[in-house]
């Protein structure tokens, strides 16, 4: 098994997972992602492209009771902010409105021709999600040291002190799907090791239908 050396192992091509990828290779580290499916964006390919970001603070706590506080208020600090940075690397953006959905990349639709609808649905939704992707993966591709693997699984941390509670994460064993191919098996070691591998793929059946509805 191949052994590769990173200063960050990211773990899940999704939103978080490239803008964390994105942001490590700014500011120096040598970044490896590791993401499952064979195209990067997870669940962030589907959605309508708007952020579900409330107007106040104690509108967000109202409808996210159970949410964890110290997240709420970095989140409502920040988000503003994020969204202009996005404006200001040509990241298409809608106008902020009151509402769920406040603000966020924007999205089309386009009508297909009727041969390619699937059960009476006739249009492709395509949000503009894609542009802040293609915007990470460029920061992280303006650098050789880096590497984006996807059809790659993280299949086991690796501890410090294996098995012990609380032991520092330092790689992942990872396995790299090839169509026709033996799978190839990477032992890789990071000084940083991050996990962002969202929460939906446990609601693998919802998936599938939104993959279904995007074709
Ligand atoms: C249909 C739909 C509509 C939505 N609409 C909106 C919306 O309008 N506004 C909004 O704010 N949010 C919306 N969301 C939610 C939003 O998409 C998610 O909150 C966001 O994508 C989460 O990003 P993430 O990076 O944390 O996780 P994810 O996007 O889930 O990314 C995790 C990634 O990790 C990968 N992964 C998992 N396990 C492994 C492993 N073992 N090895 C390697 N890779 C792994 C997955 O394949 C995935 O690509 C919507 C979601 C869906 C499905």
């Amino acid at each position: 098994m191949e052994t590769i050396n990173v200063g960050v192992l990211v773990y899940g091509g999704g939103m978080s997972g490239m803008a964390c990828a994105a942001f490590a290779t700014e500011a120096g580290a040598k970044t490896l992602i590791a993401e499952k499916q064979t195209e990067i964006g997870g669940p962030s390919n589907y959605p309508a492209g708007m952020f579900w970001g409330p107007q106040t603070y104690d509108k967000l706590r109202y409808w996210v009771l159970p949410g964890d506080v110290i997240l709420q208020k970095a989140w409502m600090k920040n988000y503003l902010s994020a969204v202009q940075w996005m404006r200001d690397n040509g990241v298409p953006t809608a106008k902020r409105f009151d509402g769920i959905m406040t603000i966020g990349t924007t999205w089309q639709s386009f009508e297909l021709p009727k041969s390619q609808w699937v059960k009476g649905y006739r249009y492709r939704v395509s949000n503009q999600n894609s542009h802040l992707h293609d915007l990470h993966q460029n920061r992280i591709r303006s650098s050789h040291a880096n590497a984006l693997f996807t059809n790659t699984s993280v299949l086991r941390l690796i501890q410090k002190g294996p098995g012990v509670p609380g032991s520092t994460v330092i790689g992942a064993i990872t396995c790299q799907v090839t169509p026709n191919s033996p799978s190839t098996y990477y032992e890789v070691q990071a000084e940083l090791v991050v996990l962002a591998t969202g929460g939906l793929p446990r609601f693998s059946r919802y998936y599938k239908v939104c993959r279904t509805r995007r074709r």
